[in-house]
């Protein structure tokens, strides 16, 4: 069902006002974790002034260490609501596991399955009964075949809106949090319809190499970004070390736009 065999032309994504896949790059912006409200509101608006049109933000935290900060749950998905009717923005967030699902799906305009999800079958399964749009990453260590076929799951189940993330892989380098695997954006265009987002925040793991890799992404074709953006990096609870400042994030759109015009697209 993912293959571009079954169907030859590029599915394009309706989530409210916006669209994914088609003409225009979409930006997912916000920081990792919901923190706090004003954390929240102030990445908002400036995302949004800057272009973004979809927030991202973590209730639900899949920390390596469970003394790390795990996210504020329920209390994060309310801040999201009252965060997209203030600012007219859309959510993308991502669900855990079964059980908070239908809380998620409730919240959420875009359901992110993270990368140590990405083989959770009875996840995949259960967001494939939905009809909302799925973030679907590749997982920490997977072939383009098996995130394809983890696609596959959530598409047998009815659930045609998969929209695939490449937030790199795991690799020999350590310079690096993971291996930005951009060779991945041209190869699944090939072999699927669905769009593909990049995450250069997760890939590379510092702030620094983020902007430059982001208009790589775009460059190969890219459907759109993922990108972390903090008001203050220094203290977020979460990934602060790969987050971009909203400044440097407004900076970033500008240049991502003249990439996007050179391969006749537009941000
Ligand atoms: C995230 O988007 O914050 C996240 C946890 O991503 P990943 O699943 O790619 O590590
Ligand atoms: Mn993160």
């Amino acid at each position: 069902l993912a293959s571009r065999v079954m169907k030859a032309e590029g599915t394009v994504i309706t989530v409210g006002d916006v669209t994914i896949g088609g003409d225009t790059i979409q930006v997912m912006a916000g920081p990792c974790a919901v923190e706090s409200k004003e954390q929240l509101f102030e990445v908002a608006e400036k995302v949004r002034a800057a272009g973004a049109r979809i927030l991202r933000g973590g209730a639900y935290k899949p920390r390596t260490s469970p003394y790390s900060f795990q996210g504020l749950a329920e209390k994060g998905l309310q801040l999201l609501a009252e965060t997209r009717e203030r600012y007219g923005l859309l959510i993308v967030t991502e669900v855990m596991d079964v059980r908070t699902l239908p809380l998620v799906a409730e919240y959420a305009d875009i359901i992110q399955i993270g990368t140590r999800n990405m083989q959770n079958f009875y996840l995949l399964r259960e967001v494939g009964r939905y009809s909302k749009p799925v973030l679907l990453k590749r997982g920490l260590s997977a072939t383009i075949e098996e995130w394809l076929m983890a696609a596959e799951y959530i598409l047998n189940e009815g659930n045609q809106n998969v929209i695939l993330c490449e937030r790199g892989i795991r690799s020999f380098e350590t310079f690096t949090r993971n291996t930005l695997d951009l060779s991945a954006v041209p190869i699944v265009k090939y072999l699927s319809h669905l769009p593909v987002v990049v995450d250069p925040s997760h890939g590379i793991g510092k702030y620094r190499f983020v902007p430059p890799m982001a208009l790589a992404a775009v460059a190969a074709g890219a459907d759109g970004l993922l990108i972390e953006v903090h008001p203050n990096p220094a203290e977020a609870l979460c990934d602060g070390a790969q987050s971009l400042t909203p400044k440097k994030f407004g900076k970033t759109m500008v240049q991502l736009a003249q990439i996007a015009q050179a391969v006749g697209r537009r941000v």
